[in-house]
């Protein structure tokens, strides 16, 4: 298969950090570069028409014909995510909604049933009524139990999706529960590890088959390129799975899956990752685990000082012990992620406490080194209708908070004066 990936090479390390900040090396650098340099070519030719027809018909491994099926730049960024989750392999797209798109339209068919999360970010909740119209059978359950998941199963369920910490609420699904259920119905997995990253949280640990980034938010992490991803864990049996495409159905079954992905999501719908973007989100991965680990100690001490503040009626956080779910997360979970949304007493007081925050910045977006705050229900759950902010536990004076590198003193002390005013 064309699978532009540099052979993985044994990791001379388990540990994260020491892993992803060399992986560049592992695909062999040229001219001994530290970082992997930068390819923007779009067309790659060859001395010899008989190595361009090996890299046509996949006998080759690694070779690279035209950009939008990947490029030397965008298949290291591809190594290190596979390293990062420790799969079998990885294909990058543009953006994060790219990678969904790409997952559910070329592994689902109309006839099919997928069930998903009822807490999804609200673009993916937009697809699934996408997938309704052409065709596909969507059930939206609530995966906190995993005995919702498995009533709503039926003879056609191919598909599970869920994501780990959803977004605004930060409700963790059964992950585990889910996964067992998985793997006896022989169910394809997939989970949307965005929130919580491969350094918190591996979805090949409960059993995923697939796993789906953003790569805007932490990975990239300092919010100036967009990406996306779905990496293989390795885990689910290819060969049993009815929509692989005949053409690809040879060799190897464990590369079925992402073959079909590569080719019909990434080479014929052409949502490619550019290799500046490809550049700039590997700079940024390298320090994937300091910034997880600063900004989560910091979300959580920011959870625990919201949590007594007379003027807030609840705080949404899985770091917290009265969160729903804090035992899952505790046992799943390095740590709690950046993640974080709280309720005013006074939903009238949510518009005004925005604009008296000097610190964080009024913005949509996730997983930047600068705080960002929105308030939830007038935003990016507007379109959504109050209908549906009712299912997923929206209130009208709920705020969302991403939170980024800032000192922790001054975070508090800009949300005292903000709580405190008016
Ligand atoms: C942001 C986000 C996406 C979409 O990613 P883009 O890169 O913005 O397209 C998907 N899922 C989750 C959980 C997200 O936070």
């Amino acid at each position: 298969m064309s699978h532009p990936i540099p052979a993985p090479t044994p990791a001379p390390t388990p540990h994260f950090t020491t892993r992803i900040v060399h992986a560049d090396r592992w695909g062999g650098a040229e001219h001994g570069a530290i970082h992997q340099p930068l390819h923007t070519s779009v067309q790659y030719g060859f001395e010899r028409v008989e190595d361009l027809i090996a890299v046509f018909q996949g006998t080759v491994a690694g070779g690279f014909n035209y950009a939008r099926q990947g490029t030397p730049t965008t298949a290291a960024l591809e190594s290190m995510l596979t390293q990062m989750e420790q799969g079998q392999g990885c294909v990058s797209f543009a953006t994060g909604m790219a990678a969904i798109c790409a997952v559910f339209l070329t592994l689902l068919k109309a006839g099919d049933h997928l069930v998903a999360s009822q807490f999804v970010f609200g673009n993916t909740n937009s697809v699934l009524g996408t997938l309704a119209d052409l065709g596909v059978e969507v059930s939206v359950v609530d995966v906190r139990d995993a005995a919702q998941v498995a009533a709503a199963l039926r003879p056609n369920t191919r598909m599970v999706f869920v994501e780990t910490i959803a977004n605004p609420g930060t409700q963790i699904p059964d992950l585990e529960g889910i996964g067992a259920l998985c793997a006896e119905r022989g169910l394809l997995y997939v989970v949307d590890n965005t929130v919580a990253s491969p350094y918190l949280f591996r979805p090949a640990s409960v059993g995923a088959g697939l796993v789906i980034h953003s790569l805007s938010k932490s990975i990239a992490g300092q919010g100036d390129a967009l990406g996306g991803a779905v990496i293989d864990t390795g885990l689910f049996d290819w060969s049993r799975y009815p929509n692989i495409f005949a053409a690809y159905r040879k060799g190897n079954p464990k590369g079925w899956g992402l073959q079909q992905v590569r080719k019909k999501g990434l080479r014929d719908m052409g949502a490619a990752l550019s290799a500046y973007a490809a550049h700039q989100i590997a700079l940024g991965a390298e320090t994937l685990a300091l910034r997880m680990e600063r900004s989560s100690a910091t979300a959580l001490a920011l959870a625990q000082w919201l949590q007594q503040h007379p003027a807030i009626a609840r705080v949404h956080y899985p770091g917290l012990p009265s969160h729903p779910q804090h035992a899952r997360a505790q046992r799943h979970f390095k740590a709690g992620a950046w993640l974080l949304s709280f309720e005013l007493r006074d939903a009238a007081q949510c518009l005004p406490l925005c604009n008296r925050l000097r610190l964080p910045i009024k913005a949509t977006g996730l997983g930047d080194t600068r705080t960002l705050i929105i308030p939830v229900a007038h935003t990016i759950f507007w379109e959504a209708g109050a209908q549906v902010r009712a299912a997923m536990g929206i209130a009208d004076g709920m705020i969302r908070v991403s939170v980024g590198l800032e000192e922790l003193e001054d975070l508090r002390a800009d949300f005292a004066q903000a709580l405190q005013g008016g």
